[in-house]
């Protein structure tokens, strides 16, 4: 349930709403909007504590959401999460573009992968260094080596950087160094972990489990928000079906679905879900189309010799023609122009 307060209420109304919340062993969790402050109460809630609520002092209405999920939902914050990162924004208009190899592998490749992404307007670098790999014996990341790879880069360049971390133990450390914490579609239902991000003070990027439903996927995202942390990005990158041709089944629809249900930006993933870089470029165009606030995408110097996920890779050459069409949608749809002059 959510407490909507009234317009020209005061702090102290709003502490005596937090106040009777938590005596009844709930949580109070506050989201001052532009056009209104609401309480979103967390925990088993009951009936009767509505109408209880109901008559405090500064309260407008309480509503009951219907949904599992609460903080993520539109329904508690009508309006369009932003997530800051430096001075960029994502969420908003602009089609924000992440980009890099699959795996930081050395500091050369690391090095000229970001000055080429960033030449072709990419805003965000990405690199693994803790990779999940579905066989052991596959290489499995640089681990804190990598990170610090990631951090020259970021020093260099000015990108911003994206990594994944996998274990809870790990968070702090990768948190040292990322500027946003990529979880992966296979540690989408790990809750502890999902817990532990959500007590950093720094973006996070939940994508979504590949066999997650949209619910499942917005009540990861929830973990993170009911820890504290409100800096949330969602990633579609494609779900397990019969289909065998690509890696996955990227769904499309899930960024306008998503849009609905949700305030927090939601951004697409068009190399894990097709898994082939031939695909990579209508997917990222058809993305854009279908209303993605960003994109995360594989580029590798060398795509033929990548120790991770070469097959869908993209060339700097080709990322550099992808992100000029992807110019050319986004005006079209009245969206800013990605391409910035380095
Ligand atoms: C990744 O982005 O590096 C990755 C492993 O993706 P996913 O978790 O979506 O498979
Ligand atoms: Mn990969």
């Amino acid at each position: 349930m959510i407490v909507v307060m009234q317009r020209d209420s005061t702090q102290a109304h709003l502490e005596g709403v937090k106040g009777r919340i938590e005596g009844h062993g709930l949580k109070a969790q506050v989201s001052e909007g532009v056009e209104r402050t609401v309480v979103g109460v967390l925990g088993q809630t009951y009936r009767e504590l509505k109408d209880e609520l109901e008559l405090l002092p500064g309260v407008s209405e309480v509503v009951l959401i219907s949904k599992p999920y609460k903080l993520s939902s539109r329904e508690f914050k009508p309006e369009d999460t932003i997530v800051k990162v430096g001075d960029i924004s994502i969420g908003g208009d602009e089609v924000v573009v992440m980009a890099g190899p699959c795996a930081v592998e050395s500091e050369k490749q690391m090095l000229t992968t970001a000055w080429e992404v960033k030449k072709a307007g990419a805003h965000i670098l990405r690199g693994g260094a803790f990779k999940p790999r579905s066989s052991p014996y596959s290489f499995r990341g640089m681990g804190v080596q990598g990170l610090q790879l990631l951090a020259k880069a970021r020093e260099e360049t000015g990108l911003p950087v994206i990594t994944e971390v996998m274990s809870t133990e790990d968070v702090g450390m990768v948190a040292q160094y990322a500027d946003i914490l990529q979880i992966g579609s296979r540690n989408a239902q790990n809750f502890n972990l999902l817990d532990a991000v959500g007590k950093v003070r720094k973006p996070v990027m939940v994508k979504r489990g590949f066999a997650a439903s949209y619910e499942e996927w917005l009540l990861a995202a929830e973990y993170v928000l009911s820890g504290g942390n409100s800096q949330v990005i969602l990633c579609e990158r494609g779900i397990r079906t019969f289909e065998t041709a690509t890696r996955f089944t990227l769904d499309l629809a899930a960024i306008p679905m998503i849009k609905n249900l949700s305030h927090l930006p939601i951004i697409s993933d068009p190399s894990h879900s097709t898994g082939k870089t031939n695909l990579v470029p209508p997917m990222v165009l058809a993305s854009v189309a279908a209303g993605a606030h960003g994109l995360i995408v594989e580029v590798h110097p060398d795509p033929a010799t990548a120790m991770c996920d070469g097959a869908q890779a993209l060339t700097f050459e080709i990322f550099n023609q992808t992100m000029g069409q992807l110019n050319d949608v986004a005006a079209a749809l009245g969206r800013g122009r990605v391409k910035v002059a380095v």
